[in-house]
């Protein structure tokens, strides 16, 4: 991805680093070719060449772009599951997959890691973004997901001739686990999505449903991922599939919804990130019924919402990390409301704003691997910044106006926002 070339300069906002402390009023950034120079009070005007490109952050909050961590470029906007394998050939999947990442960067956010891919479009979207092809946040790549026969994502019965073949690869046992993370390997991915627990959304299973991957099968993607460098992460609802996957080694939990003391212990021991992703509870218990989900569904979310949220808020209190990110793609939780995700854990699960904005950009670079490139507004980190009108820790629904967003900068590069069209 191209870097700015010369010096811009940011005043005239409240600095939100993304490491958590007071927010820095009357701050001034300097970016040099795309990587920022200095955050912080002391001006710095003295220095900075008489044709610096400035931009006035118009009093509001100077902050790091925000990372999406659990982001399906290619799930598009589907009122049914299986509609992600039936409705649309993978040609025109494709290019939806890319109108998502083009509105995902002017929602401000500049990086994402995807949490599970039709075909292999997520690998192939990160290259043309990187390339300049198209649009989009720097992008961790999944590719299809992995599930066993009969689980989350196989409830069709073969004569139907529904197989999610876009979506998933189904495995029976260790080896054909292995033969999938090995197909993968080959696919360029830099993440592996599994399935090891159910989830009220499909007919067989519930939220409580723990075996869709066995122990064994679990085991053995981690130890062939790892092997290949691949990380892997799991949608893990069940109390006992969560530490099934924490056991296994797994290097990210999907949703956490449902963990116990032990659970928790497992997973401060190796600090393995959670991305809870329950702004999508609520949505799908407000606007389900609209798109015809049935009232099992729908008591299904409401119990994994309180669930979600209990886990979500005992995580952090006991010091461990949170990513950001809301699953979006489906007609009830679509994509563009990325930020809706931020305002429900402050208004509904508890966390503060500082807290929360925290959990949106460092920790997200974190769970990228990348927390040495962006995720905090820092001397030396890639130019990934947000400039919102307005006071992002007094108002956190700001994130969700993009009408108030005065710049999203990627490496010093301003690709939305008003300045964008200066
Ligand atoms: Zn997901």
């Amino acid at each position: 991805m191209q870097l700015a070339t010369g010096t811009t300069v940011i005043t005239n906002g409240t600095l939100v680093d993304g490491n958590g402390g007071p927010p820095i009023p009357n701050a001034t950034v300097v970016i040099r070719d795309g990587v920022i120079q200095s955050a912080g009070r002391e001006s710095l005007a003295s220095t900075i060449e008489p044709d610096a490109e400035r931009i006035d952050a118009h009093g509001g909050t100077i902050m790091p772009g925000l990372v999406e961590a659990h982001f399906h470029p290619t799930y598009f906007n589907v009122a049914a599951l299986e509609d992600l394998d039936i409705k649309y050939p993978v040609e025109y999947v494709t290019l939806l997959a890319a109108a998502n990442a083009k509105l995902a960067l002017e929602c401000g956010y500049t990086a994402a890691r995807s949490g599970g891919s039709l075909f292999n479009i997520d690998v192939w979207l990160k290259k043309a973004i990187e390339n300049g092809v198209c649009p989009g946040p720097r992008l961790s790549a999944s590719g299809r997901e992995i599930c066993g026969v009969g689980g989350l994502m196989d409830w069709n019965p073969d004569f139907r001739k529904i197989g999610m073949d876009g979506l998933v690869l189904l495995v029976n046992g260790p080896e054909e686990a292995r033969a999938a993370v090995r197909k993968l390997v080959k696919d360029g991915v830099e993440w592996v999505k599994t399935y090891p627990t159910g989830d009220a959304a499909a007919p067989d299973t519930n939220d409580h449903h723990t075996l869709c991957m066995t122990f064994e099968e679990m085991h053995a993607v981690v130890q062939t991922a790892h092997n290949h460098k691949l990380k892997v992460t799991g949608h893990c609802r069940a109390t006992e599939g969560i530490k099934n996957a924490l056991r296994a080694g797994y290097d990210a939990i999907e949703h956490g919804t449902f963990i116990d003391a032990e659970g928790l212990d497992l997973l401060l021991k190796r600090n393995v990130p959670c991305v809870p992703a329950l702004y999508f509870e609520q949505a799908s218990v407000d606007r389900g019924p609209e798109f015809g989900l049935s009232q099992r569904v729908i008591d299904g979310h409401k119990e994994t919402l309180e669930g979600g949220a209990e886990s979500a808020r005992r995580i952090l209190r006991a010091g461990g990390r949170l990513g950001m990110g809301g699953d979006y793609g489906f007609a009830w939780n679509p994509h563009g409301d990325y930020a809706k995700e931020l305002s429900f854990f402050v208004n509904y699960v508890g966390l503060t704003p500082l807290e929360v904005i925290t959990c949106a950009t460092r920790t997200g670079a974190e769970i990228m691997g990348r927390a040495h490139e962006f995720g905090t507004l820092e001397p030396g980190k890639l130019a990934d910044v947000l400039i919102v009108d307005g006071d992002v820790v007094r108002d956190i629904t700001l994130l969700e106006d993009r009408s108030r967003f005065v710049a999203v900068m990627q490496g010093g590069v301003v690709k939305a926002g008003w300045e964008a069209t200066r």
